[in-house]
């Protein structure tokens, strides 16, 4: 199994880790990890120190789109040939490359020439049977009508190489073909249910969240942010119950007292109570890194106090109570202001703040706004910070607003706050000018304050994440040009006829075609356009009750 990052990050992950659990509980199956090297270190497995090319599979867990430079490095690193079709033909015999991970089924296609097949979905559900099928493979058949029967028999697996693009005249991805006895789109898989939690299974203090024992609570988020991919690919929302969650959290080592609860955002007061309590009662420390402004309740709060936390987050996101609306986020300014100082009251000293820009609808009147909500919080934390003797010091982080698949703001251009028509763009130049004024204005106005700290993405790192995330499959050679020749990305695309702004700059209509509509994720485009447009005009929509609710697409009554 290979993480396309460092063993610090990849240990850190808590997808890797379950699928590598899940892959090794198995009596036949012997797998070992990969990790890249961070100085000239060889490329051998963490277990028994085997090249990569001594296993008949090779699965590849990606998580960001940042990390696709990294499948590339992975592969190359391995001694094997990236693109898929090159390996097929080759006559020594050659591994069977499985992609998987969230990225793959946001968009799999920038990524999918590499791949001879890509997981589309959640792994559990279909891994153990799946494996069993793969082990079948060795030498039976010819490898491209083995991968259309893996088609065939299984909901999630995605063989890039039995799908062609079409493009229109102006370059754009317009549709997919096949063959006609393989499904036009390829449907997600997801889990049901879950007795227990998926948990962390390797502690090491080598991993980026050293000795933290993750332990999740659930998928998805029922809120409907218009902006963010896990809300919407991880549909319908789903609550492990407290039952399931204390006995992901009863495996942990006798020794293990750092919780990690990943999913805090949308976990019913019920639980998040239970496991609270259960946490004080272990003696257990909570750590976190992000928590919804209205989520703290009272077990909450004694259980950071007693945790010792330095540093926690809270993302009002959108800069105006007029933008959390557009973005449909649900919090308002009394939310933030009430989490920001039940936070620093339960001992946290470093407040992190995290905004976006260049959102939809958004003019300087907004980031106006949350220069003065800053300026507010300040007073009110300042106020605990000076009873006690220490302050809290904030840390703003300002993220470029990327749009993503599968999202409602699919529709609108990168670096842009007005809508465009559709198929218009602005130059790449222009959308980061725009960007950058929009930091900047935030910057000016946050000067005067102090104990206030700034930090602000690149624009330009954003808008290749952009492009990534909603590129086509002209994107690998554009990956392959960049870790082999070392273009920078800006050429890697012009050297393949390509720009930026046919992905990530430019108006769409409710009709246009992505990319990544190759995967079936069951939600309605209808919807997510609905949805846009809703945004448009600042209007909410409740959070998801998969009870009664079908608006979307994913819950029917089957
Ligand atoms: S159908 Fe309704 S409840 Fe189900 S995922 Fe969609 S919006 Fe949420």
């Amino acid at each position: 199994m290979v993480y396309p990052n460092t063993y610090e990050v990849g240990m850190s992950s808590l997808g890797f880790q379950v699928v590598y659990a899940l892959l090794n509980e198995r009596e036949d199956i012997v797998c070992e990890r990969f990790f890249l090297p961070e100085g000239d270190e060889d490329y051998l497995s963490v277990e028994s120190g085997r090249l990569l090319t001594d296993f008949s599979f090779v699965f590849l867990s990606i998580s960001f789109e940042y990390d696709y430079l990294n499948v590339v490095k992975s592969l190359l690193l391995a001694g094997l040939e990236p693109f898929a079709e090159k390996r097929s033909g080759q006559s020594q015999k050659q591994p069977l490359v499985v992609f998987g991970g969230v990225a793959c089924f946001l968009n799999p296609e920038p990524i999918a020439p590499l791949a001879d097949v890509i997981i589309v979905g959640e792994a559990e559900p279909l891994l153990s049977d799946f494996v069993t099928f793969l082990q079948t493979y060795e030498g039976r058949v010819e490898r491209q009508i083995y991968l259309a029967e893996a088609m065939l028999q299984f909901q999630g697996v995605y063989v890039p190489s039995l799908y062609t693009p079409e493009y229109d005249n102006s370059g754009r991805c317009c549709g997919m073909t096949s063959v006609s006895w393989l499904p036009r789109r390829v449907e997600r898989v997801s889990l049901k249910h879950c007795d227990q939690a998926g948990h962390s299974e390797l502690l090491t203090p080598a991993a980026e969240f050293a000795d933290l024992y993750l332990t999740e609570l659930g998928r998805g988020c029922s809120r409907g942010c218009r902006f963010c991919a896990a809300g919407f690919i991880y549909r319908p929302p789903r609550l492990w119950d407290g039952d399931a969650v204390v006995e992901g959290l009863q495996n942990r080592a006798d020794d293990v007292s750092r919780i990690g609860l990943v999913g805090m955002e949308m976990a019913s007061d019920s639980t998040l109570e239970q496991v609270s309590t259960y946490l004080l009662e272990s003696g257990c420390a909570l750590s976190f890194s992000s928590l919804r402004a209205d989520r703290i309740n009272p077990q909450l709060y004694e259980l950071l106090a007693q945790s010792d936390l330095k540093s926690v987050a809270i993302a009002p996101d959108g800069a105006s109570e007029r933008l959390r609306k557009v973005i449909n986020k649900g919090l308002d300014e009394k939310d933030l202001l009430l989490g920001a100082t039940r936070l620093v009251e339960a001992g946290i000293f470093k407040l992190k703040v995290y905004v976006m820009v260049g959102l939809p609808t958004e003019t300087n009147e907004d980031l106006q706004e949350f220069i003065d909500l800053i300026g507010r919080m300040k007073h009110k934390i300042d106020e605990i910070g000076k009873r006690r003797g220490r302050l809290t010091e904030m840390y703003l982080s300002v993220n470029c607003f990327v749009p993503k698949p599968w999202t409602p703001f699919q529709y609108h251009p990168f670096g842009v706050s007005e809508v465009l028509e559709k198929n218009q763009t602005i130059s790449v130049k222009d959308a980061l000018e725009r960007i950058k004024k929009k930091i900047v204005y935030l910057k000016t106005g946050l000067r005067g304050l102090n104990n206030v700290h700034f930090q602000a993405d690149k624009p330009e790192n954003a808008l290749f994440q952009a492009v990534l995330s909603r590129g086509d499959r002209r994107l690998a050679k554009v990956l392959v040009d960049m870790v082999a020749a070392g273009l920078t990305w800006k050429r890697g695309l012009k050297k393949n006829n390509l720009s930026a702004e046919q992905f990530a700059i430019c108006g769409y209509d409710k009709d246009s075609y992505f990319p990544w509509y190759i995967i079936d994720q069951g939600i309605s485009t209808r919807y997510l356009w609905q949805e846009y447009t809703k945004g448009l005009q600042s209007a909410i929509t409740e959070p998801c009750d998969t009870k009664v609710c079908r608006r979307c697409g994913v819950c029917d009554d089957s």
